[in-house]
């Protein structure tokens, strides 16, 4: 079999039912695009967007995937059409690790071994372990492992800007099925403890509850924070600190009793081994539609080796990114739990005719070949950018 052609579909889906304005004074505004003006936060969209990746084969199977972009998919379909398509063309699509090592390999030396480029290397790698799994008429978590659990539990995102809110989100959520829940709350360390108190109040103790406060703490108010949240029995902190900062991670993990979970932006296991070698947290987050399949599994191992334990980040990821997620949590050993969006699914499945759907709380496993999604050609060109 051979690579006949590789094309990317930069996408994005307008917010399905009312768009909430989201222009205010505190924010620069550009197009879809919107940054807080007096914080450190991340730029966002209002839209879902995202890099599709379309491989066909001389064969005809066709392979999907996703590298992930909330933010300028473009950026990302450029790198899959000019750097990644020259390497794929006529090569051999069941070479998938190899193909993901050669396409690293090709602009290592120039210094870009994360960001843009690998994202686009993750969303090649996606589409060729569909191929593989269409091929072999096998589910990728078959051949990435083996089926390691019947379902995949995930726990959904919620938040609020104060305790009535996050208790009302909560509940609903809960009432949905899940029994994890994520917070992100950036609120100075007290209105944390009270927003988390509410919804631990509502939803009892059962309920697992994780906060996330995107880095933003300095390390000892991370440990200040963590202190309040362990005697509210939260699973875990995420992202306490700056990204860069390795040995303040390893910090606060080692004065902490709850889990520090982390690692979203890392993309590859050399990104990973220092923060291994520090033991700078406790649950890896590893996003999927950034390593790859390939390269999260080589993740996966590497923190296995370290008994520690994997919880899938997922994010603004697209249909796709939930679902090869959810092949590859079916197939590590050291799986703990995956995020999904619960109120997004239903957006990003537009450019989908079947794809997976949550039950509550959880996965279920099936062997429909490949990733487990069909892609809607028409749907995808209709959003694309
Ligand atoms: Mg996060």
């Amino acid at each position: 079999m051979k690579i006949q052609s590789v094309e990317a579909y930069p996408i994005k889906l307008p917010p399905l039912g009312d768009t909430q304005e989201r222009g205010d004074a505190s924010r620069n505004q550009y197009g879809d695009y919107h940054i807080a003006r007096d914080a450190w936060t991340s730029i966002y969209s209002s839209r879902h967007e995202t890099c599709l990746v379309r491989i066909e084969t001389d064969s005809g199977i066709v392979g999907w995937g996703e590298g992930q972009a909330p933010v300028s998919p473009r950026t990302t379909a450029t790198a899959v059409e000019e750097l990644c398509r020259p390497v794929l063309l006529d090569a051999d699509p069941l070479d998938v690790e190899y193909l993901w090592y050669r396409m690293y390999s090709a602009m290592r030396e120039r210094g870009h071994v994360s960001g843009f480029y690998v994202d686009a290397l993750a969303g090649v790698d996606l589409a060729l372990y569909d191929i593989l799994g269409k091929a072999l008429e096998k589910p990728v978590y078959k051949l990435l492992g083996g089926q390691f659990r019947e379902v995949v539990r995930i726990y959904t995102g919620g938040g609020g800007a104060d305790p009535e809110g996050a208790r009302k989100t909560a509940r609903s959520q809960v009432d949905v099925g899940y029994d994890a829940l994520k917070l992100h709350l950036r609120q100075p360390n007290r209105e944390i403890a009270a927003i988390v108190s509410a919804v631990r109040d509502e939803v009892g103790d059962t309920v697992e509850l994780m906060v996330d406060v995107h880095g933003a703490r300095d390390v000892s108010s991370a440990i200040q924070l963590g202190r309040d949240l362990e005697a509210l029995d939260v699973r875990w902190l995420e992202a306490p600190t700056l990204a860069e900062d390795v040995k303040g991670h390893a910090e606060i993990a080692r004065a902490l009793d709850l889990q520090v979970a982390t690692g979203e932006w890392l993309r590859t296991v050399w990104e990973w081994r220092q923060w291994v070698d520090f033991r700078a947290f406790d649950a890896a987050m590893p996003d999927i539609a950034r390593t790859g399949l390939t390269e999260g599994k080589r993740i996966a191992a590497l923190c296995d080796a370290y008994n520690l334990p994997v919880a899938p980040h997922v994010g603004g990821g697209g249909i796709l990114a939930v679902a090869a997620t959810i092949q590859y949590s079916a197939a590590i050993p050291n799986f703990q739990i995956m995020e999904h969006s619960h109120v997004a699914q239903k957006n990003k499945g537009r450019i989908a005719k079947v794809y997976p759907e949550p039950v509550d709380g959880h996965f279920p496993l099936d062997d429909t070949p490949g990733l487990g999604v069909e892609i809607d050609e028409e749907a995808v060109r209709e959003f694309s950018v």
